[in-house]
């Protein structure tokens, strides 16, 4: 793709851009002056789907009218409602439809998934995560070793890039595992990391993983929306992910879980369960619990239906758009604000996020020399919604449902003020 510095390019490719319609679908967030903020924080909470309120309204409306009956008769029954979403779940993450639920929220769910999938012994305890972590998956994860009677200090390993860079290599991701082998219970990574922005090469980490012995999990928080991905083709255990980032179904909603075919199918590993992972069909017996197949029988709690209908108004706009169709389009527009921060050819920031496309998704992670809080505090006044992360980071993710190509040229020229990049600003862009 050859980019431009100048405004008419961003605006002919955003003429051009089969998606943009998208966006309309959409509220986005006003300045005082009721112009449209830049809103390049859907890595962190997705813009609210105009779809959203009428979906929540006609629960609540159903509610009124039906009370319980509202279980079977309201126009979208309660009773079987989180099976409504389950195939276009499964079509974000490439999973086969048995293989995704939507329930609980991401920590509970990576707590869950951890109850069947991390089954240390005396020999094989270990878990691999990545760094930077996020602080609840760390926690997840100590708690865990704890709570099976081993010392975060001796059994979790962290990897951590090569002196110098900022991401992981993958070789050096596979060789960690390789050396550590037979006391390696669980590989642990997320698959679009939240802070660098680097995407993991899922397939690979799998494999390495699965020839130690060990199981490979992935908290998607920042892959699912994001990229496209074909968890049941890797062969990866288990993942989990939320709901309110790439996939704008609002703050804390329901979280998702994938669990592997053959995992599904084996109804001998030791689980949590619920009457919601019941057999749908003798669910309301009280007989011995008879666990539903698939990721639906780690199910726990009947689904908050609202949440729910949030869900739904989002991924049923995920369903008109196409995962590929907008990873094709993500590609194309970080790779134009890497192009246009390049352009600024200063050394007052750097990238830290992987250059390589298949190696990031739409965030990019800028590390700042000097003052980034206040570049970032500046950015915020002259209305760009993006975020900052201690020490020296700003986080910018254009998300290619809403976004477009004038956004990221508007949000560059705003960056290189804020930088006091003025006579570059104009040279560039
Ligand atoms: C956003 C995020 C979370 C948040 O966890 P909740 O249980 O939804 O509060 C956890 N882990 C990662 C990697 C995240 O990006």
């Amino acid at each position: 793709m050859k980019y431009q510095t100048d405004r008419a390019f961003a605006e002919k490719m955003d003429a051009a851009d089969a998606l943009r319609s998208f966006r309309a679908q959409f509220h986005i967030p006003k300045m005082k002056d009721d112009r449209d903020t830049i809103y390049l924080c859907g890595n962190s909470l997705g813009l609210q789907p105009r779809t959203t309120q009428p979906a929540i309204l006609q629960e609540l409306k159903d509610w009124q009218e039906l009370g319980v009956e509202g279980h079977f008769r309201a126009k979208n029954p309660w009773w079987p409602y989180h099976e409504s979403v389950t195939k276009q779940t499964a079509a974000l993450v490439g999973a086969r439809p048995s293989e995704v639920v939507v329930m609980n929220s991401l920590t509970v769910n990576l707590h869950l998934m951890m109850v069947s999938f991390y089954r240390p012994t005396p020999e094989r305890f270990k878990i691999i995560i990545e760094t930077p972590v996020f602080p609840s998956d760390l926690y997840a994860v100590e708690s865990q070793l704890r709570f099976h009677g081993h010392d975060p200090a001796g059994a979790l390993i962290k990897l951590k890039p090569r002196k110098g860079e900022d991401t992981l290599r993958t070789e050096d991701i596979e060789d960690v595992i390789a050396k550590k082998g037979k006391q390696v219970a669980l590989v642990l990574i997320g698959g679009v990391n939240y802070y660098t922005g680097q995407y993991f090469d899922i397939a690979r980490i799998t494999k390495a993983a699965h020839a130690v012995g060990a199981t490979a999990g992935f908290d998607l928080a920042h892959a699912a929306g994001n990229v496209a991905m074909k968890l049941h083709d890797w062969d990866v255990d288990f993942a989990c992910w939320c709901s309110y980032k790439y996939l704008n179904a609002g703050p804390g909603s329901l979280a998702a879980v994938f669990v592997h075919e053959r995992h599904g199918k084996n109804f001998e590993l030791p689980r949590f369960c619920g009457w919601w992972g019941h057999d749908p069909k003798t669910r309301l017996k009280g007989i011995d619990f008879d666990p539903a197949a698939g990721a639906e029988g780690w199910q726990l709690s009947n689904p908050p239906i609202l949440s729910l209908a949030a869900v739904k108004a989002s991924l049923d706009i995920f369903a008109g758009a196409g995962i590929d169709r907008l990873r094709e389009k993500s590609i194309k527009l970080t790779g134009y604000l890497e192009f246009l921060l390049d352009s600024l050819d200063t050394d007052a920031f750097r990238i830290m996020t992987p250059r390589a496309p298949d190696a990031r998704g739409c965030q990019l992670s800028l590390t700042v020399r000097e003052n980034g809080k206040a570049v970032h505090a500046q950015l915020e006044k002259a209305g760009v919604v993006c975020d900052w992360r201690d020490p020296d980071c700003i986080r910018v993710a254009p998300v290619p449902l809403y976004n477009s190509f004038a956004d990221v040229h508007e949000f560059t020229r705003l960056f290189a003020a804020a930088l006091g990049l003025k006579d570059k600003l104009r040279e560039a862009v």
